[in-house]
């Protein structure tokens, strides 16, 4: 018997880096998993890769709401009421401040900030029927810390932050618990087009001194989504060797 055994999560943007760790994570811990990711095919790759079986993948853009209530009907029908929230698809389009364009800003917070109330949203009223539910928001010690180069990133991922206290405030009642993870610099193709001069400035940033691993963000998730984690709600819990102490 597993922890999750029996329990349906939707990851999105699980089709790589954080996600698909996140996703392998889930499966590992017994529960079916539906991936969300833009491309669906590559999104289906990764459900089938999963371990064990009845996993699903989809193709929905989270910044558009009358697709993501599409699509969460419809996995609803084939793998039946999700358990596990996780929103997890992110997009990055640094640039500093005075040249950053408004659809620079647009798009970050339609994704980042806006996808993850689209989808806890279309999910939200179920969950607080079955009186039982979970939400992880993937947030960033950035938007902890702030960033130069990312008014717009941090932006979003400092509201996610705040989006996570309030609906833990409003659904604990309901029995449904939601939180942030907040991941520090992880190796994925988001962090690749750092500079490796920029890396190793970073990494002298870093007290454990060096970039984490998808699989470390995974293990979080598996923590707060499962029953150890069943007094915990609000709280946002950074994964980032030490990086924003
Ligand atoms: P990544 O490798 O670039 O993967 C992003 C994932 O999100 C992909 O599956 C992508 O698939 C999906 N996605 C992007 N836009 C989407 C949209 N509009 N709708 C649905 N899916 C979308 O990114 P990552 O590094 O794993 O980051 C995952 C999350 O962790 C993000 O929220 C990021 O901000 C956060 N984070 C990352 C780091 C880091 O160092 N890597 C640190 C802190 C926080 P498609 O392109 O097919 O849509």
């Amino acid at each position: 018997m597993k922890e999750l055994d029996g329990q349906i999560a939707l990851v999105t943007g699980g089709s790589r880096g954080i996600g698909l760790a996140i996703a392998q994570e889930l499966a590992r811990a017994g529960a079916r998993v539906a991936v969300v990711a833009r491309n669906g095919e590559a999104a289906e790759a990764a459900a089938a890769s999963l371990e064990g079986t009845g996993h699903r993948g989809y193709a929905c853009d989270v910044s558009e709401s009358a697709g993501v209530k599409v699509t969460v009907g419809k996995l609803e029908e084939e793998l039946g009421p999700v358990d596990i929230l996780v929103n997890n698809a992110g997009i990055t389009r640094d640039n500093i401040f005075i040249r950053m364009k408004e659809e620079e800003w647009d798009e970050v917070l339609a994704v980042n900030l806006k996808g993850a109330f689209n989808m806890t949203h279309a999910l939200a009223r179920g969950m607080m029927r079955r009186r039982s539910g979970v939400v992880l928001n993937i947030t960033s010690v950035v938007g902890i810390v702030g960033n130069a180069g990312q008014a717009n990133y941090a932006a979003s991922k400092a509201g996610l932050i705040g989006f996570t206290k309030s609906i833990a405030k409003e659904l604990a009642s309901r029995g449904i618990r939601c939180n942030a993870i907040a991941p520090g610099f992880i190796t994925t193709d988001m962090t690749a087009e750092l500079p490796e001069a920029a890396v190793e400035e970073l990494h002298s940033r870093i007290p454990l001194g060096r970039f984490g691993d998808p699989e470390d963000v995974g293990g979080l998730v598996r923590f707060l989504a499962g029953p150890a984690a069943r007094y915990i709600t609000g709280q946002v819990v950074a994964v980032d060797g030490g990086m924003a102490i």
